[in-house]
Order: C-alpha cells, then sequence, then structure tokens
C-alpha cells in the first residue's frame, strides 16, 4: 500500500510522505474534490496517503451545492469523514442574488441530512476575492443565513474570512482589518453559535482575543509555519489549549518545508509537528490534545 501511494505521490509532482506522527490526528479543514481537480489524486488515494502518517480523520468542507453533495456523500459513505456544508463567500457573488435563495435551501437540507453532517462552511467574509460594496453587501446577508442555519441545526459554523491586501493564499496577516471586523460585527449581531470555528486562522492576537472570549477555536494551517506569521504565532500563544486546531485546507496552503507544491491531508504533521514546538509540547501530548480539540469543536467524536 505504502510503495503504491509513493508512486502515485511521485507521479503527481507532490512531495513525498513525511514521517508517521506518533498518535493519530485530525485534519479539521480539507478539500478532497478539489485535490482531485488540480492535483488529479481520488479521495480514496488522499485518505489512504494521510493514513499513513497518523492523519486518520478529516473534516470535508463544501464552497458551492456540488462541493456540498459530495462532502455529505463522502462523509455518508466513510466512517472517518465528516462534513461541512455552505455556499463560499465568493461563490455566493459568483452565484449573485437571483440564484441564492435556492442555493441556501439546497445548503439546508444537506444540513439536516444526519449525523456525518456536522457543520455550517466554509462561510463568512471575502475582500480579497469579491472587492465591490454590492457583492460585500450580498456576502454579509449569506453569512447571516448560514449563522442563523448553525443555530437552527445545531451545528458547528466554520468561518473563512480573509482580508483585501491578504495576497496570494493567506500569505500573512494584514493591516486592513476589513474582513475580519465584518465577521465580529454579523456574529455578535446574529449570536456566537455554541462551536465556532475560525478556519486558516490569520488575524493577530487581539482578534484572536475577541474569537476565544466568544468560545471560539483557532484553526491553523500551513500559513502558521511561514516567516510572515508573526501576528498568528501571538494569536497562538495567547490560544486556551483546548482551542487549538490544525488544518490543511489542502490543496492550498502547504506548510514548510513543502511550501510551493500542492497540499494534501497527508502533509497536516508539518503543521501539528511546527504548532507542538510553539507551544512546548512532546509529539504525543500534541496529538491527543489536537484529536480532543477537533472532537469537541466538531460536536463529538468520529
Ligand atoms: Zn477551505
Amino acid at each position: 500500500m505504502n510503495e503504491a501511494i509513493r508512486e502515485v505521490l511521485d507521479e503527481a509532482g507532490l512531495p513525498p510522505l513525511p514521517e508517521p506522527l506518533a498518535y493519530p490526528i485530525v485534519d479539521c479543514h480539507t478539500h478532497l474534490d478539489t485535490v482531485q481537480d488540480v492535483a488529479g489524486i481520488e479521495p480514496a488515494i488522499s485518505l489512504a496517503a494521510a493514513r499513513e502518517v497518523g492523519v486518520t480523520r478529516i473534516a470535508q468542507i463544501g464552497c458551492d451545492v456540488e462541493g456540498s453533495e459530495f462532502a455529505e456523500e463522502l462523509a455518508r459513505t466513510h466512517h472517518n469523514v465528516i462534513a461541512a456544508v455552505a455556499i463560499h463567500p465568493n461563490d455566493a457573488v459568483h452565484l449573485g442574488r437571483a440564484k441564492i435563495a435556492d442555493t441556501l435551501k439546497r445548503i439546508d437540507e444537506l444540513a439536516s441530512t444526519g449525523d456525518h453532517v456536522r457543520a455550517i462552511g466554509e462561510t463568512g467574509i471575502d475582500h480579497f476575492g469579491t472587492t465591490d460594496a454590492a457583492g460585500h453587501a450580498l456576502q454579509r446577508e449569506v453569512f447571516a443565513a448560514h449563522i442563523a442555519m448553525a443555530h437552527a441545526h445545531g451545528l458547528t459554523l466554520a468561518i473563512h474570512m480573509r482580508d483585501a491586501r491578504n495576497g496570494g493564499e493567506g500569505d500573512g496577516p494584514t493591516s486592513g482589518r476589513q474582513a475580519h471586523d465584518d465577521v465580529v460585527d454579523i456574529l455578535n449581531a446574529e449570536g456566537w453559535p455554541d462551536r465556532v470555528i475560525m478556519h486558516c486562522y490569520s488575524g493577530d492576537a487581539e482578534l484572536a482575543r475577541v474569537c476565544l472570549d466568544h468560545g471560539a477555536y483557532l484553526s491553523f494551517s500551513g500559513t502558521i509555519t511561514f516567516n510572515s506569521a508573526g501576528p498568528q504565532r501571538q494569536a497562538l500563544a495567547i490560544a486556551p489549549d483546548d482551542r487549538i486546531l490544525v488544518e490543511t485546507d489542502a490543496p492550498f496552503l502547504t506548510p514548510a518545508p513543502r511550501r510551493g507544491k500542492r497540499n494534501g491531508p497527508y502533509l497536516l504533521p508539518y503543521t501539528a509537528r511546527f504548532v507542538a514546538q510553539q507551544r512546548g509540547w512532546d509529539e504525543v501530548r500534541a496529538c491527543q490534545q489536537f484529536t480532543d480539540n477537533a472532537f469537541a469543536a466538531y460536536g463529538g467524536a468520529w
């Protein structure tokens, strides 16, 4: 198995398998459908490669109706996968106002299919991919509708936020905090669900404090390993042990030292080990904490 996986990764131009972790962990945010689209790796291979290195469970995240249906089905047919369903803020803008109501209805249906669908996400505000005021207004409405859905179904809310000046795949935090401010304002207005995950946390310690005070989890991606991630590391430093998650956001945000290549859940050990080292945790203790936190953030073990 291991040899076959190595060959597939090699042929696809992807990095080799890292050293396996000492204890199993969860990839808290990934897109296996997009990994297949951009790197040609089938979801079954992505899952098998991840398992080889100790990433035994994943949260598959939807960004549109097709992706949310894919996530629901993958989670229904794989005991080690849970699904999140939503319309990504940029996808909402591409879709246009006329189609939003029907689309949200379909997401709401998917959200109530069973315990394998654990979250509404990814949803939020994106000022990088969408720059016009009408688009931002639509994003705010769609985000509010997703928050209401999380409340109605008792599900976790998985949040995407990206600022206008946040260039190149979340490459470091920015001075403009408009998307972050919007996200906090809308959550304050609509009410923070019991479980909120700040996916690919890209803010500083000040914003982290606001999120943590509302019970949110900070999910760190490969960007935490970049040299530009000083503010994110300060946020990591102030987070309580039980609010820290790790994720790949594959196929994006590949951690150092594999930055520049496509990402997969099997590369999560780099980020996990980096976060563990920042916290002064040994590997087993870190992985146990990450797994406990993932189960708590998504409303129970799977
Ligand atoms: Zn994502």
